[in-house]
């Protein structure tokens, strides 16, 4: 049995099935992939959900949101082996919990928060023989203010504030939340634009939430009060900064990097709030004893640092680099 990070996650059980997590190609999906491999897609952030059409082990709303994203359909499936559980991300997302003929549970978390947010309850890890976690905010100066602290802040930024704002967020997660925070501040006009339209429209239909943002158009002028979700893109960082002079706009950053004083995510914003979709510090560390894995493999982000963490605190923690194959008891 071996996990490796080759395109995506690759988890090899005793009877030679392979699990693909979270890959652009997934062989399960293509005609001439090897039968029997299952490909799993945890979320549909664009760096997690296949290129191609494919079938994936998700959640139905997950495959919903990839096949609006992109107009390319992603059909959700299941497995015997596999449970999916609310993995507390973005809407949709799941981790995944994989049972080996031979016993050994495997539990890959995809992108994961253990804080419950909005229409989202936070991840409850499952007991597991072998943990592999996203380790985004794995080093110690990487640890949010509560939730509750966090809205707070950012609502009371929104009312206080007089001028047009312009709050930057990922099409899928932030965006939503960063609207139902601006009609919580009853800011005076609230816009967006079509790709958060496309997610706004798939969650709505699965969950019980609603988002009230109109459309921005071209000939939309931002006034006092009003406030802008935009997708976090560079691609039209010329335009942003133009509509930000022309209106007086402050512009928010989003993000659980904003509590580092240092980090440069803060320069292109007038204001950021960490406000994020991960788990801090803390709670991968409390995930993990939770899960209390007698294996870890980490991925994403600081995976070394988190791993050399566990292992002080006595676990067998690995961290996954690409196209190496990490052989070990399991
Ligand atoms: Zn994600």
């Amino acid at each position: 049995m071996t996990v490796q990070y080759r395109d995506g996650i690759e988890i090899t059980l005793s009877d030679g099935t392979r699990v693909v997590c979270d890959a652009d190609d997934p062989p399960g999906s293509s005609a001439d992939g090897p039968a029997g491999d299952v490909t799993v897609v945890s979320h549909a952030h664009g760096d997690h959900f296949p290129e191609g059409e494919a079938t994936a082990v998700c959640s139905p709303l997950t495959a919903d949101l990839a096949s609006a994203r992109r107009e390319i359909p992603l059909h959700a499936t299941t497995d015997d082996r596999i449970e999916l559980l609310p993995a507390g991300h973005v809407a949709g997302s799941t981790a995944a919990l994989v049972t080996d003929p031979d016993g050994t549970r495997y539990l890959y978390t995809g992108d994961v928060c253990t804080r419950s947010r909005f229409y989202l309850d936070g991840f409850e890890p499952p007991d597991a023989d072998v943990l592999i976690t996203e380790t985004t905010y794995g080093e110690p100066e990487y640890v949010f203010p509560d939730h509750e602290t966090v809205a707070a802040d950012i609502v009371s930024w929104l009312r206080e504030t007089d001028e047009p704002v312009i709050l930057f967020g990922y099409a899928l997660g932030r965006a939503q939340k960063l609207q139902l925070l601006a009609e919580e501040a009853g800011r005076e006009r609230l816009f967006t634009t079509d790709a958060v339209f496309r997610v706004n429209d798939v969650v709505a239909s699965h969950l019980d939430v609603s988002f009230g943002a109109d459309r921005y158009e071209a000939e939309t002028e931002l006034g006092p009060g009003d406030a802008l979700v935009l997708p976090m893109t560079t691609a039209r960082i010329d335009w942003i900064r133009n509509l930000a002079e022309e209106t007086g706009a402050l512009k928010a950053g989003f993000s659980g990097w904003a509590v580092d004083d240092a980090f440069e995510f803060r320069g292109e914003f007038d204001e950021t709030f960490p406000l994020s979709d991960h788990c801090d510090f803390a709670e991968l560390r409390d995930l993990v004893d939770a899960v209390d894995p007698d294996r870890v493999y980490t991925q994403h982000g600081s995976t070394d640092a988190f791993a050399e963490t566990l292992t002080r605190r006595g676990y067998e923690a690995t961290a996954l680099k690409r196209n190496q194959t990490a052989l070990g008891d399991f």
